[in-house]
């Protein structure tokens, strides 16, 4: 027998009788007698009940070829007839076989006849009047008598059950669950054990680990005088498990087949290498075993039960890691809301950062800092965020902005942070006038009212759901020390700041591969320094400006220097055009113009002479390293300095400068002529010594297309496949979300390519790239930077072309070394 052929359910069965648990007599009908069944071919029904004896009451579960995917409900006691009444009452008693008969009338009807569930309720008392009346019901909405007949009623219910199988809703609900268009359905029929009777009689259900933790405790609940899963719906009457303060329990009253069911928890595990829940009956003090499922568990529970089978040397280390679903740790870095609460939905965006945070509406981020200042927790709403709202998105303990996809400037942020966030939400209206946000179905909230953030799912609810917390707990760790030990390309932290790279290095990133060094001038005292610089009217005095931002600068990377010490660095000089440092609006002009002494009318007026039609294609990356070089000569001088510095107190750390939006080979020469120029006039001043790496992000079509001579000039060549998947695509990547469901829903894109790498057209361009840099220089390391660098589809492409490592958000790191290793081990696998 094989899951393939008869299902897991009847599989799992055989292995239970195999291992002498006591399973009541069960057959199994295979995937195809049931594909025959539902399209009106049923086998032969006296054959098939002859092994259940002369009275059979047999039960029908189903039995898929994963037990996820689902199935129709269990159908018990068929075989219930009138004669069969009449000859249990003696022995059972009247109550418990009425009981019994009335049970499977109303399954029956439900299920099988498909009638109206509110005319089949079970009655307080079971006897004979109640009997009458269901049987009576049923002969009226169908216009034929109850079926007596044993064969025609289990015949009825394998056609419902393999017909309910073909359905539309079963079919979709399954294909949600990674089922094949044609699964099959396997069904098994198996003898009654009652639960039902006279002595200790009943049933329940009990499981060894707990399901939220993972962690060894045995669960359940059983019921006298009680069948199938009933236990766990009469909390009242049911009775614990283990001795329990609470009420009395199995273990006191059926000491024996309690230490029975604790014994097969533990068979199970060895021989089924997994933890169980196990249905069972006990009649008349004898232990039945009906059935096993897998036990339904948290993303924490699967972790630890996973590590814990492995520990136990019942399954190894590489099937351990293999069974951990990735996404299911970034659940566990993050609060989630708990998912049996309910959930007031005001409007969806797309889940930009996972992770779920309450707090007070604020529409500014000077709003969010000082709401933060008062210890209030808040969620910064914005139309989109610009660099000017880092500080209040630090303060915020969420993002919502109406506008921006996946790549936009609140997701890239959000993600580095942590920070729950939810972008491109466009039913969203912000009411700045009256100071407040209306949801999709109009419902207002003013500023200062509680929303929530479900950063995982997009979802923004009223009020405050209640929570589950992080668990970063030992199992995590275990897990992903033993992934490390089979992944074969290296993972490192995009990280911006002394908190993300304390992130990294918590989830141990090999390093950071993408420092963007534009977050730190937006610092207030900082702001003031580069408007200062964006004004200087000639070299000199940009120069003498700078001067000024340089220590600044030097501590920022001596901070991610020390905390990343004895790992490589990659440090991306400056990148966005100059205007987003400038104000917008008027009375920032006026505060602007204030400052540097002008009149308002030369501030607006230079100001206006920076803004650009197309700033994201314009002054930007390493255009201004060629047009303004003293930016990049100072941070190159800051971050020689720095080094200077760590190493003098005994930290090695391997630094590569980076630059941005390359298109041109000479961009390139130029830029390490001057960056060479600067290290060697600092090791001359400050004698000393020290190495590092220069290379370039490949973000441009043409950069990629000329990275066989760009690498010449770089160690390196780092993928920015955002700007990339923006350029080669033609693609804003602030304004995308305006259509881009539209797009997908309508299959003009597979899906949004900010979010899962274009394979075929962004992908042939890295691919292409990464070939020609490897032709201009045979040793260049080659990575990917973009958001999408801890995905699985570009982690599974980085590894075919054998790159050296991906570069992604702190919080992913964890994600990005699972599925490195899951990867790895499915192709030796596969080999
Ligand atoms: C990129 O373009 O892929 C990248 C990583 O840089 P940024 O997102 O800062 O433009
Ligand atoms: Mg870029």
């Amino acid at each position: 027998m094989s899951a393939e052929v008869h299902g897991g359910r009847a599989k799992c069965l055989q292995r239970l009788i195999r291992m002498g648990m006591p399973v009541p007599r069960t057959m199994a009908l295979s995937f195809d007698v049931v594909h025959r069944i539902a399209q009106g071919h049923l086998p032969d029904m006296e054959a098939l009940l002859a092994p259940f004896g002369e009275n059979p009451l047999v039960s029908v579960r189903p039995s898929s070829q994963d037990p996820d995917w689902g199935g129709p409900g269990a159908i018990l006691n068929i075989g219930m007839n009138d004669t069969r009444l009449a000859e249990m009452i003696p022995v059972i008693g009247e109550w418990a076989a009425t009981a019994v008969y009335l049970r499977f009338v109303q399954s029956y009807a439900i299920h099988v006849a498909r009638l109206d569930p509110e005319e089949f309720y079970l009655p307080d008392v079971p006897d004979a009047v109640s009997l009458r009346a269901m049987l009576d019901t049923y002969e009226l909405e169908t216009d034929e008598p109850f079926p007596q007949d044993p064969a025609t009623q289990l015949g009825e219910v394998l056609r419902s059950m393999a017909r309910a199988w073909d359905g539309t809703t079963a079919r979709l609900l399954r294909q949600a669950k990674g089922a094949p268009v044609d699964a099959g359905l396997g069904l098994v029929v198996q003898k009654m054990a009652l639960g039902v009777g006279h002595g200790e009689c009943g049933s329940g259900v009990i499981q060894y680990v707990d399901s939220a933790t993972g962690q060894p405790q045995i669960t359940g609940r059983y019921l006298g005088q009680s069948q199938g899963r009933e236990a766990l719906g009469d909390t009242d009457s049911a009775l614990y498990l283990t001795k329990d303060p609470r009420g009395p329990s199995l273990e006191e009253r059926c000491p024996e087949p309690f230490a029975q069911l604790k014994e097969y928890g533990e068979l199970c595990r060895r021989k089924l290498r997994e933890e169980m829940q196990v249905e069972f009956t006990i009649d008349d003090g004898t232990l039945h075993v009906l059935d096993a499922v897998r036990v339904q568990r948290s993303s924490r529970a699967s972790v630890a039960i996973a590590v814990a089978l492995a520990e136990d040397s019942i399954i190894p280390r590489e099937e351990a890691v293999l069974r951990v679903e990735p996404s299911a740790l970034s659940e566990l870095l993050h609060r989630q809301i708990d998912p049996r609460a309910t959930r007031d939905v005001i409007v969806s965006g797309i889940p930009a950062s996972p992770g779920a945070a309450t707090g007070r509406i604020v529409l500014t981020a000077n709003e969010a800092q000082a709401s933060a200042a008062r210890g209030e927790p808040c969620v910064l709403v914005r139309r989109e965020t610009t660099p000017e709202d880092i500080r209040g998105m630090h303060a915020a303990q969420a993002v919502l902005t109406m506008r921006g996809g996946v790549t936009s400037h609140a997701a890239v942020i959000g993600r580095g942070l942590g920070v729950p966030c939810i972008v491109g939400a466009s039913d969203l209206v912000i009411d700045r006038k009256r100071g407040g946000i209306i949801g999709r179905d109009g419902r207002r909230f003013a500023v200062g009212d509680l929303i929530t953030v479900d950063g995982t799912t997009g979802q923004v609810l009223a009020g405050s759901p209640p929570m589950l917390e992080a668990a970063l707990d030992g199992a995590f760790q275990t897990l992903l020390a033993w992934a490390d030990d089979f992944r074969d390309i290296g993972v490192r932290a995009n990280a911006d700041t002394p908190a993300d790279a304390h992130t990294a290095q918590n989830f141990a990133a090999e390093g950071i591969g993408l420092c963007r060094t534009e977050h730190m001038f937006f610092d207030d005292e900082r702001l003031g320094v580069m408007r200062e610089m964006i004004f200087a009217e000639s070299s000199d005095d940009r120069r003498a400006v700078l001067d000024r931002l340089l220590p600044m600068q030097r501590a920022d990377f001596q901070a991610l220097f020390a905390i990343m010490a004895g790992k490589n660095v990659c440090v991306r000089l400056f990148d966005p055009p100059l205007h987003e440092f400038l104000p917008a609006d008027k009375a920032g002009l006026r505060d602007l113009a204030e400052q540097m002494a002008l009149p308002l009318a030369a501030v607006t007026e230079r100001v206006n002479a920076l803004r650009e039609y197309n700033p994201m294609l314009g002054m930007r990356g390493v255009r201004l390293g060629i047009a303004i070089p003293e930016i990049y000569d100072m941070q190159a001088r800051a971050i020689f300095e720095a080094l200077i510095a760590v190493q003098s107190q005994g930290i090695t750390i391997d630094v590569e400068i980076m630059i941005p939006l390359v298109s041109a080979m000479r961009e390139v020469e130029l830029m390490r002529a001057r960056i060479d120029g600067v290290a060697n006039a600092v090791r001359a001043k400050k004698r000393a010594v020290f190495e590092y790496h220069l290379g370039v992000m490949v973000e441009t079509p043409r950069g990629a297309l000329r990275a066989q001579d760009i690498a010449e000039h770089a160690e390196f060549l780092s993928f920015g496949t955002n700007d990339l998947t923006q350029m080669t695509y033609g693609l804003s990547r602030d304004d995308a979300g305006r259509f881009m469901s539209a797009y997908v829903q309508q299959g003009v894109y597979a899906e949004d390519p900010f979010h899962t790498l274009d394979i075929e057209g962004v992908g042939e361009l890295v691919s292409l790239g990464a070939e020609r840099g490897r032709a201009g220089r045979p040793d260049v390391v080659l990575a990917i930077c973009g958001e999408h660098g801890g995905s699985r589809s570009a982690i599974a492409f980085c590894r075919e072309h054998k790159f050296d490592y991906v570069s992604c958000s702190p919080f992913r790191v964890p994600v990005a070394r699972l599925t490195a290793a899951q990867l790895a081990l499915q192709e030796r696998m596969n080999a």
